[in-house]
């Protein structure tokens, strides 16, 4: 049983799709109900197992009644994936605050709070894993990129504290992308970043990469723990 949020679109959407291919039940979450149940009706129509629910990471009550709920109706949850995210790239002199908070909110509070919320029942069972997709803005900064690189540095290190704090029974994976092709760089509103943006994108992953190193990562045996998988394009530098 897999959760998986951010799954309506982009790198959720291919994990969610190829993890139900494998045989695993897929809860896919994303605030977008209507592309989740797009997505759920065709991969049920594929005889795989699929389910959506509507879930806004940055709601952390909402998160912890989600996980609940999972628990009470399918008995566990084997791994999180924590995947919802926002890029909303800007030089810091513009002044973009709004957007700041915002990719806070998602991508550190959002984790934080899937992180709490599955923590005490893996650790309850013996057993778990927790997945981030943080990505190469974790490793690097480039221009425009400050704030988004921020949330991503604070994801990767929730992500090793997590390794070192838990018990040994969880498992904990880092992955950290570099381009992909996904509705992401879409949100941009800046035009100095969105013309950037363009030129990284034209040598950008499919998604499936990316949801082939979650595979990867889930279907190792109990006592292999891969802590961090950096994905990137041949020509990305
Ligand atoms: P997409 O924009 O296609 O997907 C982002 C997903 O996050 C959507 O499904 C969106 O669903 C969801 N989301 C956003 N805000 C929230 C929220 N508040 N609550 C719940 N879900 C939310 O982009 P990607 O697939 O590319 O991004 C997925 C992850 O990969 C992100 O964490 C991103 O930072 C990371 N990444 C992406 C890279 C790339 O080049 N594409 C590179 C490195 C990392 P909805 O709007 O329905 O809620």
């Amino acid at each position: 049983m897999v959760l998986i949020t951010g799954a309506s679109s982009g790198i959720g959407e291919a994990t969610a799709r190829m993890l139900a291919a494998e045989g695993h039940h897929v809860v896919a979450a994303a605030r977008r109900l209507d592309r989740l149940q797009a997505i759920t009706g065709e991969v049920t129509s594929q005889g795989h197992s699929i389910e959506a629910h509507e879930l806004d990471v940055t709601d952390r009550a909402a998160f912890s009644s989600l996980v609940a709920r999972i628990v009470d109706e399918r008995g566990h949850i084997d791994v999180l994936v924590g995947n919802a995210g926002a890029m909303l790239l800007s030089r810091l002199d513009s002044l973009l605050v709004d957007q700041w908070d915002r990719m806070i909110d998602v991508n550190v509070r959002g984790l934080l709070h899937g992180i709490a919320a599955v923590l005490p029942h893996f650790e309850h069972r013996g057993q778990g894993h927790v997945i981030t997709i943080a990505s190469i803005g974790a490793h690097q900064v480039v221009g425009t990129s400050a704030v988004y690189s921020a949330t991503k540095y604070a994801a990767w290190a929730l992500t090793e504290g997590l390794r070192l704090e838990s018990d040994p029974s969880i498992r904990v994976t880092t992955i950290s992308p570099g381009v992909v092709e996904s509705e992401l760089a879409t949100h941009i509103t800046e035009p100095f970043a969105a013309e950037l943006m363009k030129e990284y994108r034209a040598a950008s992953l499919s998604a499936d990469a990316i949801a082939g190193a979650v595979v990867y990562a889930i279907d190792q045996p109990d006592d292999v723990d891969v802590n961090e998988i950096v994905v990137r394009p041949t020509r990305q530098r």
